[in-house]
């Protein structure tokens, strides 16, 4: 065999060879981020298949994301300079599982076409056992009893299984109902996502003959990201590597990042024990990140205790330092990268220009992707959204979307169809084939094929009258769409308020329910800027339009934790607020663990980046429709600052925090990076003033505390104001939230104060 050529060891250096030819009993390669871990691993893959040693498929290499699975998959026949022939078993973890257990589930009682339900599914049936069981759900909600569920999954455990110690979980009732939704599981022949593998566990523990046939089958095993496996991945991976002990697993517990879910960092150190003689590989070069980058991320890890600790050192020239900035709110925080970005692909500020898929926005949390999706949508920036829909594709926005088109275009059939019984108007499938008709056999648009079905009473009860609603409705907005006033983003929010459709998502109690009320409130905002709500439906038909073939360059937009695993030579990371990054949630429910592993993310995000690492904060965000301020995260404090620049946009510096008469922050970085931009701004000085007026919660001193943004930015008579749709005026009365103002160019007007800002002259 070693006769033919391996030109995929070449590159590699003396350690990640070692962990690649050494193909008999368990290694571990334990190792920080950038250090090729993963690519020795791809290495591994090929050099079993080109050696001869393994067929693709008796090899089990399981990856975190299907995304890294292709990647994976990519890059093995890259290094054999030939398409690797079908890997059936490289995969993620549920992924392989699905496939075993389609060939075997009659042994856990289901058939091979069972399906799997979402976390959606998996909470209405949870519903319905929890009223059935005559438990009040206000108190005990059925999400909590998923995720009590969710966890006895991830440790392996069947209902029999659950131990003595949670006895009390769930109102002393957990256990019982997981039994109850186990078996209801069974008779609509599904599974959740953590059934996957405790399925696949207890098949392998109660039938030998089937362990035993794979420990066969799959002769070598290999695990990417080994540091977030929880235990029934752990147990899976164990019962299969039991006989011949073939495992090569590659980690670094400073990037376990899914503690939360169950993922158990243990796992590593107890791989040596459970493994004996494992062979124990240590990889010290990063060849991703230059000098600065990877200081500033060893300096922020170093603050957690109990690490294995390792040492990592980089050739990369020296670059750039990591740039820092902090901005007055989450708008133009997303506005300035939108500019670096622009700036960026045209190569300026002395950087080679660089492509839109060379830079990537990892957020903390998903709502936070809003403000960029809108800005880059304004400008015409494609972007793309790994690990969810893009803004303009989930289903409410369609929806309000639908409601907007069929008032622009009452014609709009297929919009029509969207939203007759949405929300449930009483219009089944029945009535929706009866305006059908009408509309076809007279050649009309369905709107009027509904309106003639109300006038000659073809669709009776309750579904009638409320279709003669909608149609009244539809005829209003529409005779409302040539008037100034309201203005045109008023009259979208009075669609949807009147339409019924934001009620809809009020009245909704699932968990989605109030993102989905923050992104239509987000959607009625997107609308500023444009002529009218056709210009704006245009704007968006054209953009989807062209997202749907292109396979053009994109910059990235992610969550930290779906960026694991992955580069970009820039990536910027906003949002590092206390309370936001780290999350509170993770801090209130886990403590001193949460926020260790907050600052792992952290870690995690500094060391995707390869030349250029920019961390933002805002002084202001909007969650979920109300206004939040927050001070800067404590981990820019713990920044080691030799390392990191502050940057001062041009002609923002002066002014200072002193002026403001506010307390210095935690630290001098913070400080400087506040001071460079967000103290001076026009909105913090508003904000200054009239919370001298009136007793407003002192932004950064109380974290996080609610303001109400209202409040902060009521008006005053005589007072100098702009609307976007009329123009500058002087407010000449005030009456709760409307306004009348003398506006310079459209007369005067009464107008909703929201729709108002204040002037800086
Ligand atoms: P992470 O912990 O973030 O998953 P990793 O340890 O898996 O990182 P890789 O993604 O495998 O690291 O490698 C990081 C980068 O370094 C990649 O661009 C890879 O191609 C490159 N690299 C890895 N090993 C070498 C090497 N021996 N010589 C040159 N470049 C290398
Ligand atoms: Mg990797």
């Amino acid at each position: 065999m070693a006769a033919r050529p391996q030109p995929y060891l070449e590159g590699l250096n003396p350690a990640q060879r070692e962990a690649v030819e050494q193909l008999e009993g368990p290694v571990l390669m334990l190792a920080g981020a950038g250090t090729g871990k993963t690519r020795a691993l791809t290495a591994r893959i090929a050099h079993l298949l080109m050696t001869g040693t393994a067929r693709p498929n008796e090899i089990l290499a399981v990856t975190f994301t299907n995304k890294a699975a292709r990647e994976m998959k990519n890059r093995v026949g890259q290094m054999l300079g030939q398409p690797a022939e079908g890997m059936p078993w490289l995969g993620t973890f549920h992924a392989i599982c699905v496939k075993l257990l389609r060939r075997h589930a009659e042994l856990v009682g289901l058939k091979s076409n069972f399906s799997i339900l979402d976390t959606d599914d998996q909470l209405r049936l949870l519903k319905q056992l929890v009223v059935a069981a005559n438990i009040d759900e206000k108190r005990w909600p059925a999400r909590q009893l998923a995720s009590i569920i969710d966890g006895w999954k991830n440790r392996a455990l069947t209902p029999e299984k659950v131990p003595a110690a949670d006895a009390g979980a769930y109102n002393h009732r957990g256990a019982e109902l997981y039994a109850q939704y186990q078996s209801r599981l069974k008779e609509l022949n599904a599974t959740d996502f953590g059934d996957l593998l405790l399925h696949m566990v207890t098949i392998f523990q109660t039938h030998a003959d089937v362990l035993e046939q794979y420990q066969r089958w799959f002769r070598y095993i290999l695990v990417d990201e080994y540091q977030d496996t929880n235990v029934a991945q752990y147990m899976w991976l164990r019962l299969l590597a039991g006989g011949h002990k073939n495992i090569c697993c590659v980690g670094d517990d400073d990037q376990s990042i899914y503690g939360w879910r169950g993922a158990e960092v243990g796992n590593i150190l107890r791989f040596e024990k459970d493994f004996s003689g494992a062979h124990v590989v240590r990889l010290e070069q990063n060849y991703r990140s230059t000098p600065h980058i990877l200081a500033a991320a060893s300096g922020v890890i170093a603050g957690n205790e109990g690490r294995l600790g390792k040492t990592l050192f980089t050739d990369l020239t020296e670059g750039e330092k990591v740039r820092l900035i902090g901005h007055w709110d989450g708008e133009e925080e997303a506005r300035w990268i939108g500019e670096e970005i622009e700036a960026a692909q045209k190569g300026t500020r002395g950087r080679a220009p660089h492509g839109l898929d060379k830079m990537a926005i990892l957020v903390r949390a998903s709502h936070q992707m809003r403000a960029f999706e809108d800005r880059f949508l304004t400008i015409g920036l494609p972007y793309r959204v790994i690990g969810g829909p893009r803004f303009y594709e989930r289903m409410e926005i369609r929806d309000a979307m639908a409601y907007f088109r069929v008032v622009v275009s009452p014609d709009d059939d297929l919009a029509f169809e969207r939203i007759v019984n949405t929300p449930k108007r009483g219009l089944g499938d029945k009535a929706q084939q009866t305006i059908q008709r009408m509309a076809r056999s007279n050649g009309i648009s369905l709107v009027e094929g509904a309106r003639l079905c109300v006038q000659t009473k073809s669709i009776g009860g309750k579904g009638g009258i409320e279709l003669g609603k909608l149609i009244d409705g539809i005829d209003r907005w529409g005779r409302m769409l040539g008037d100034t006033d309201p203005s045109y983003m008023e009259l979208a929010e009075i669609i949807l308020d009147e339409s019924g459709y934001t009620a809809h998502w009020q009245n909704d109690k699932t968990p989605e329910a109030p993102g989905r009320l923050e992104n239509l409130k987000e959607l009625v905002k997107a609308l500023e800027g444009f002529e009218n709500l056709q210009g704006f439906l245009e704007h968006v038909s054209l953009i989807m339009d062209n997202e749907t073939d292109d396979g053009g360059e994109k910059v990235s937009i992610m969550t930290l934790h779906a960026a694991k695993g992955l580069e970009f030579p820039m990536v910027f990371l906003p949002g590092w607020e206390d309370g936001l990054f780290p999350s509170q949630r993770s801090m209130d429910e886990s403590g001193i663990k949460g926020l260790e592993e907050e600052r792992r993310l952290a870690y995690v995000g500094i060391t995707r980046a390869e030349e250029v690492c920019t961390i933002s904060f805002a002084a202001n965000r909007r969650v979920f429709g109300q206004w939040q301020s927050s001070m800067p995260s404590r981990f820019i404090d713990e920044l080691p600052q030799e390392h990191v620049e502050v940057l001062t946009p041009p002609g923002l510096y002066g002014g200072g925090y002193g002026a403001a008469g506010m307390q210095p922050l935690r630290s001098d970085l913070a400080e400087r990076a506040a001071e460079a931009n967000v103290y001076n701004s026009p909105g913090w000085r508003r904000l200054q003033e009239r919370s001298q007026q009136r007793p407003v919660s002192q932004p950064r001193e109380a974290k996080n505390t609610v303001i109400d943004m209202n409040a902060v930015s009521s008006f005053t008579v005589g007072e100098r104001v702009f609307h976007q749709k009329f123009g500058y005026g002087a407010i000449q009365g005030i009456e709760g939230d409307k306004l009348e103002i003398a506006f310079e160019k459209a007369g005067t007007k009464k107008v909703v104060a929201k729709f108002v800002t204040g002037c800086d002259d």
